[in-house]
């Protein structure tokens, strides 16, 4: 039939619509053209060679699934990159501005790059049983410590990951637990301490496991009833990484394996670490035997970064990927996207992509504009860190002065003016404001209300502040 490959790509455009959010469908699915399908390939046309590694980098899994489901195992899917006309290199996606559509002035380049279907699913298990094991360590060369950036949101666990990387085993760190929300950099610090530990020690075997992995491992172990292979082949590692090991939960039989092979390991000294979404003690149906062993060693939390952590994230990622961008557009992306750095490289990468497509420069309109897109409640949360920084520029105090314990009088008000709107504005508990705050208590942010409010009522000059900075604050908030 002559309109297969629509069809079949509506199908699966379907299915990828239902696996991620709106924007990004958008972004990425949208620009896609089917061209034909032969013989189990399908075969797309993408507008840059930035939009197919982009495909590959994030969907692949995603698209290999729904590929399958459409045509069947053994389907592939090959890729047409339109090349741009000029000769530029497309390390910089300001040159990549995306080629002409029609075919005549674009260069078509058949690229045909089949998926890689095999990667990332190999199995482990490739040598059960011998002494000396030699595992592929699942590691993901792109996350190294170099390229994670530090700040006070993630110094303990860098620090703690660092320390276990030139001596795995042989500190207090063990297991080492690394808990946070999602995308604050779990599974990227994992792989940067195991990758560190090869680096040092290339006769190392460490492997890396997502949880939903080993427990589908175990699962197939039970089938095929090679189950105490699966456990020595465990039991070999020197260095065994579990990353969201909170999916655990429920899974007894697969708890009471891994609670097996993690004393085998501890006893024989060898590093463990582990990834969580939560800290051990709001671990949900895990059994008690094995939660404690998560509590053994050291839990460190990965937090959200502030501003300026936010900041030096970004323009490291500019640097990487060589691009540049006006400050005014970086810093407007740091203030906005607050809630974890995915989003963070999300935004940074759609801006981009926007630009790439419409051929525009990417200045504080563009940013603004698909900002609001991309921050799903178009009413947007302020933060405790956005007010200090316009109560700061307010009164031309630095932020960390805000958050220093001088006690001079026109900081101590600018502080609580600032940890007044914090309340007022944010949902965040007196506790954390407080925290902001270069770890006061809650009890100082009683106070700091009480006295804003008080001085609202017998100090003009106070009032007005308050109230131009309310305007402020609000004005630059969506
Ligand atoms: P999690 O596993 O906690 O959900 P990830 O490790 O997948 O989060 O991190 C999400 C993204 O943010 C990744 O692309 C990662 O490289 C990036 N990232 C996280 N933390 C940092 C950091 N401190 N510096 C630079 N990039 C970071
Ligand atoms: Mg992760």
């Amino acid at each position: 039939m002559q309109d297969d490959h629509v069809t079949v790509w509506n199908n699966i455009l379907q299915i990828i619509k239902d696996n991620i959010n709106p924007q990004s469908f958008k972004t990425w699915f949208d620009p896609i053209l089917p061209l034909k399908v032969e013989d189990k390939v399908l075969t797309i046309q993408v507008p840059s060679q930035f939009f197919y590694e982009w495909l590959e980098e994030h969907y692949v899994g995603l698209l290999k699934k729904t590929l399958e489901k459409e045509l069947g195992p053994g389907s592939k899917l090959e890729y047409n990159i339109i090349v741009e006309n000029s000769g530029s290199r497309a390390s910089n996606p300001y040159t990549i501005n995306v080629p002409t559509r029609n075919t005549s002035g674009g260069r078509k380049n058949e690229v045909g790059m089949p998926l890689n279907l095999t990667a990332g699913i190999h199995n482990p298990f490739i040598i059960p049983g011998l002494k000396k094991i030699n595992i592929d360590s699942q590691l993901n060369p792109n996350y190294t410590f170099d390229n994670f950036i530090e700040g006070d949101c993630n110094r303990l666990a860098r620090s703690a990951g660092f320390a276990v990387s030139n001596k795995p085993g042989g500190t207090a760190f063990n297991p080492l637990m690394i808990f946070g929300g999602v995308g604050l950099g779990k599974t990227h610090l994992a792989h940067a301490i195991g990758s560190r530990i090869k680096e040092n020690i290339s006769s190392k075997a460490v492997l890396y496991v997502s949880s939903e992995k080993f427990i589908n491992q175990y699962i197939d172990s039970c089938k095929n009833g090679n189950n105490n292979d699966f456990i020595n082949f465990y039991q070999l590692v020197d260095v065994l990484i579990v990353d969201d090991v909170q999916f655990f939960a429920k899974k007894e039989k697969t708890q009471e394996i891994f609670f097996q092979i993690f004393n085998h390991l501890h006893q024989a000294g060898k590093q463990l670490i582990l990834t969580s979404d939560r800290a051990p003690r709001d671990l949900k149906d895990v059994d008690e035997r094995l939660l404690s062993r998560f509590k053994w060693g050291l839990s460190a939390d990965l937090q959200i970064p502030d501003f300026e952590t936010r900041i030096a994230i970004l323009e490291h990622k500019m640097y990487q990927d060589g691009i540049r961008l006006p400050g005014d557009v970086v810093e407007y992306v740091a203030h906005n996207i607050d809630s974890n750095i995915r989003e963070l490289e999300g935004a940074l990468i759609s801006l981009l992509a926007q630009s790439s497509l419409n051929r525009k420069d990417i200045d504080l309109e563009l940013a603004k504009k698909m900002m609001k897109n991309f921050v799903k409640n178009a009413s947007r949360e302020i933060s405790i860190d956005y007010i200090q920084k316009l109560v700061s520029d307010y009164f031309t105090i630095p932020v960390e002065t805000l958050k220093s314990k001088t006690r001079k009088r026109e900081i101590v008000q600018a502080r609580q003016i600032s940890m007044f709107f914090a309340k007022q504005m944010t949902k965040s508990s007196l506790k954390n404001i407080g925290m902001h705050f270069g770890g006061r208590d809650h009890s100082t942010v009683i106070h700091a209300c009480q006295t804003v409010n008080d001085l609202m009522d017998t100090d003009k000059k106070f009032k007005a502040d308050v109230e131009e900075l309310n305007k402020r604050i609000k004005i630059n908030t969506y």
